[in-house]
């Protein structure tokens, strides 16, 4: 006699390792337009659905595409990857937090910012982060997977298309900027993070046709990996996250320096901007009695002196359960004076959404971050239908 069958499971969960569904975004051009006639249509058709995918509005029909074949080819190549769950506005419209929920329930947050000259989408790489840096709200969570390329240029296409539609104050304008600084180690997820901006990169119909300088790489500082995006040949922007001038404090606060230093993470930023011409950012997290001494401003003043380079120092924003703090706005400005002493270009980053959760450092898909993942779709129900402003 068998056993009673066990309960149906209230939320289906998919299998461990389940693959995001292969989207066109995942693909090279090259490919799609394979797959398209292995598929049996002609091969112009690929240059439809990727036209459809990243220019046409939010809910357009693919028209261009006969009615039998329209289901076949979106099934193949246009799978949903991102739902969204809920959006939080701040700074009167112009910063959006959006929360998204890929095909296995994984969480990920992306931040839309409209300012008057540009608009930015901070992007995602990875559903939580492996690098555990003390006083980052992600990286005190782990690393859950790295996300699909076709789940990266989601979040930008969705952003672009907000854009164009004019969801935010200001009319319909243009995505100008992609920064990878929301969830994960970019450069952790390379291969992926690489194939997702080729996309933006390429021209109409075949990408979002966005230009390299605009899209900033930020990185804790995996070496090779520098290495491996300098010799892409792409003008992109890299961000290190430096927050020390000194191994001894760097190694606390960005664990991943104890495999690589300072030293080398310099260095590699160097040979960066040598083969790229393009100037480096140093990021530098100020931290209240921790990484804000005039004495670490001027040791950090020397090191990046002469260099193509420029510091950005982003005031800490708070995390749960942190201890720690901004810096006082006068240990702030010695900071910076003592910096730029040294010749070297520093501004002060502007805290976008950081009452939303949605600054840097914030971002934790906060819905999960407390719930045992039994209670995800209950907390996801409450956050789909609560208050979302
Ligand atoms: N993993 C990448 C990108 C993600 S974070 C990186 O570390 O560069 C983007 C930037 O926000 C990084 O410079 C990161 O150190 C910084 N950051 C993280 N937590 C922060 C916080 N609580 N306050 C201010 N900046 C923070």
């Amino acid at each position: 006699m068998s056993a009673a069958p066990p309960p149906l499971p209230l939320v289906w969960t998919p299998p461990r390792g389940a693959k995001p569904p292969t989207h066109l975004a995942d693909l090279t051009i090259e490919q799609v337009g394979a797959a398209v006639v292995a598929a049996g249509h002609p091969s112009y058709r690929a240059e439809q659905l990727s036209r459809h995918y990243f220019h046409a509005g939010v809910d357009q029909e693919l028209t261009a595409v006969p009615r039998v074949a329209r289901e076949a080819l979106r099934e193949q190549f246009l799978p949903p990857l991102l739902t969204e769950v809920h959006e939080r506005v701040a700074d009167r419209g112009t910063t959006r937090k959006t929360l998204w929920r890929a095909f296995d329930g994984t969480l990920i947050e992306s931040v839309l910012m409209r300012y008057p000259d540009r608009a930015t989408i901070c992007v995602s790489s990875q559903a939580g982060c492996g690098m555990a840096c003390p006083f980052c709200a992600t990286g005190q969570g782990g690393l859950n997977r790295n996300l699909s390329a076709g789940e990266i240029v989601d979040q930008v296409v969705r952003a672009a298309k907000s854009m164009r539609a004019g969801d935010l104050p200001g009319g319909p304008g243009r995505l100008s900027n992609v920064v990878f600084m929301g969830m994960g180690e970019p450069l952790a997820n390379y291969n992926r993070v690489l194939t997702a901006i080729r996309r933006m990169l390429a021209p109409t119909p075949n990408g979002l046709g966005m230009s390299a300088r605009g899209i900033t790489v930020s990185t804790v500082g995996l070496v090779p990996a520098i290495h491996r995006l300098t010799d892409e040949g792409l003008a992109l922007t890299l961000a290190v996250s430096l927050h020390a001038p000194d191994d001894e404090l760097r190694d606390t606060l960005v664990p991943v320096n104890t495999r690589w230093p300072v030293r080398e993470v310099l260095d590699a930023a160097w040979r960066y901007a040598d083969v790229t011409g393009r100037r480096v950012s140093i990021e530098y997290a100020l931290i209240r009695d921790v990484n804000d001494s005039e004495q670490r401003a001027d040791q950090l003043g020397a090191l990046l002196a002469g260099r193509l380079t420029h510091v950005n120092v982003i005031p800490l924003n708070p995390t749960p359960g942190s201890k720690w703090d901004a810096s006082s706005p006068r240990a702030q400005s010695l900071f910076v004076d003592a910096v730029r002493a040294h010749g070297v270009a520093i501004t002060v980053r502007d805290t976008r959404g950081r009452e939303i959760d949605g600054a840097c450092g914030q971002l934790a898909a906060s819905v999960t971050a407390t719930a045992p993942r039994s209670e995800t779709a209950l907390a996801l129900d409450l956050a789909a239908t609560g208050p979302t402003a």
